[in-house]
C-alpha cells in the first residue's frame, strides 16, 4: 500500500483551526479506502519565528520537500506587523512557493446552490457557476527586470516594471492548465491582451501550440478586458482560465467575490514536485482562538490536494458533496449564518462534513 506523506503546516491564527479539520477529512478518506496517510507537523510564518527567529525553518522546507504534499493553514497577523518586510511570516510562505517551484495557482470559484443569495450578483447570473482560474506566479510584472524608481532633478520621477515571459515559462502553466482542463469540463479560455501587448502575443502563440497536444480541450482566447466583464455579466461561459500572473491576480478576486464568503475558497499552488493547497482567506486575527472560523475553504482544498497531488479525484468528489449536504442540512459557520439555518463552530462543521464523507463510502 502506497504511503501518502503530507506536511502539515497550520501556521497562525485561524490557519491552526481549520487545517486540523481538514486533516480529519483525510483521515476519515484514508480509513474508508484504505488509502495510508502519514502527517507530520511543522512552524512556519508567526509560530515559526517566535520558535526561531525565521518564518520558514530549514527543517520545515526540508520536510516539505520530502513529501507528497504540503496542506497550508495561513500566515500572519498584528503580533508581527512591525517587523521590517524580510523577517515577515509571510515571508515562510512566499520563500515556499519558490523554492519548490510552484509556478501555476489554482482558484476555483463555485457557487453553492444554498448559498446563491450570498452572492453580489443576481441569482439567476451565478447560479451553476462552477470556474477554476489558474495563474501564473512566479513570472510576469511582479518580477520582470528592469523594474524600479527613478527621481528627476525637477522633483518629478518615473518608475517601471516589466511584463517578461519566456516561452518555456508559459508552456509549462499552459500545460499544468491543460492537465486541469482535462479533469474538469475540457474547456479553457487563455486570457491576454494580445491586440495590444507583445508579451500577450507570445503567450497565446505558445498557449496555442500547447493546444495541439491536447485536441479533446476545447481552447479559446479572451481579452482580458472582456474577460472582466463576462465574468460579471455570464460567468457560467467560463470552466478553466488561464492567465499570467498580474491578470490572474485580479480576475480570480472578481471570480472568488462571486461564491460569496472567504471561509468557503480552497486554492492550490502547483508546478512543481511538491503541491501546496490552503484556504484564500489569511489569519483572521478578529475571530481567531474563538472557535467559530469556517473550515469549508480547508476541507475543500484537502480535496483539492486529492485531486491534484494524489490523483485520488473519486473522493475529492465525495468531500466537496459531503460540503455541500452539510449546506444542504442547513448547518452554517456564523460567516455565512443566516435566518433558518444552523449555527455551528469550526469543529461541529469538521464533524459534520467528515460523517458525511465517511457515510458516503458505506
Ligand atoms: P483574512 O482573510 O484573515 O480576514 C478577512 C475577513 O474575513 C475577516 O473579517 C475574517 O474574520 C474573515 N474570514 C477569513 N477567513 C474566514 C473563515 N475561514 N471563517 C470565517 N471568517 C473568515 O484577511 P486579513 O484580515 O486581511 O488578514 C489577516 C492576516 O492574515 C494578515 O496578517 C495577513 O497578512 C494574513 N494573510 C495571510 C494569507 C496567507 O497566509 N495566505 C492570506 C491573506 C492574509
Amino acid at each position: 500500500m502506497t504511503t501518502h506523506k503530507i506536511a502539515l503546516l497550520g501556521g497562525d491564527g485561524i490557519g491552526q483551526e481549520v487545517t486540523p479539520e481538514a486533516r480529519k477529512v483525510l483521515e476519515v478518506v484514508g480509513r474508508a479506502t484504505g488509502a495510508s496517510f502519514e502527517f507530520e507537523a511543522a512552524l512556519i510564518g508567526g509560530a515559526a519565528i517566535d520558535a526561531t527567529g525565521e518564518p520558514l525553518p530549514a527543517s520545515t522546507l526540508r520536510l516539505c520537500e520530502q513529501s507528497d504534499a504540503i496542506l497550508f493553514g495561513a500566515v500572519g497577523g498584528p503580533k508581527w506587523d512591525a517587523l521590517p518586510q524580510e523577517q515577515k511570516p509571510e515571508r515562510g510562505l512566499l520563500g515556499l512557493r519558490k523554492e519548490l517551484d510552484l509556478f501555476a495557482n489554482l482558484r476555483p470559484a463555485k457557487c453553492f446552490p444554498m448559498l446563491l443569495d450570498a452572492s453580489p450578483l443576481k441569482r439567476e447570473v451565478v447560479e451553476g457557476t462552477d470556474i477554476m482560474v489558474i495563474r501564473e506566479l512566479t513570472g510576469g510584472l511582479y518580477f520582470g527586470e528592469p523594474r524600479g524608481r527613478e527621481e528627476f532633478a525637477d522633483g518629478g520621477a518615473r518608475a517601471v516594471n516589466t511584463m517578461a515571459y519566456t516561452s518555456r515559462e508559459v508552456e509549462r502553466v499552459a500545460r499544468a492548465a491543460f492537465d486541469v482542463a482535462m479533469k474538469r469540463k475540457k474547456r479553457l479560455a487563455s486570457v491576454d491582451k494580445a491586440n495590444v501587448l507583445v508579451v500577450s502575443q507570445l503567450w497565446r502563440e505558445v498557449v496555442t501550440r500547447v493546444g495541439k497536444d491536447y485536441p479533446q480541450v476545447a481552447l479559446e482566447h479572451v481579452l482580458v478586458d472582456n474577460c472582466a466583464m463576462a465574468l460579471v455579466h455570464k460567468p457560467t461561459h467560463f470552466d478553466t482560465i488561464v492567465t499570467e500572473n498580474t491578470f490572474g491576480d485580479i480576475l480570480s478576486d472578481e471570480a472568488a467575490i462571486l461564491a460569496g464568503s472567504m471561509g468557503m475558497l480552497p486554492s492550490a499552488s502547483i508546478g512543481g514536485r511538491v503541491g501546496l493547497y490552503e484556504p484564500v482567506h489569511g489569519t483572521a486575527p478578529d475571530i481567531a482562538g474563538q472557535g467559530v472560523a469556517n473550515p469549508i475553504a480547508a476541507i475543500l482544498s484537502a480535496a483539492m490536494l486529492l485531486r491534484y497531488s494524489l490523483s485520488l479525484g473519486a473522493d475529492a468528489d465525495r468531500i466537496d458533496s459531503a460540503v455541500i449536504r452539510v449546506l444542504e442540512q442547513g448547518h452554517r459557520t456564523r460567516d455565512v449564518h443566516a435566518a433558518g439555518t444552523t449555527l455551528v463552530g469550526t469543529k461541529e462543521m469538521g464533524d459534520l462534513i467528515s460523517a458525511e464523507v465517511e457515510k458516503s463510502y458505506s
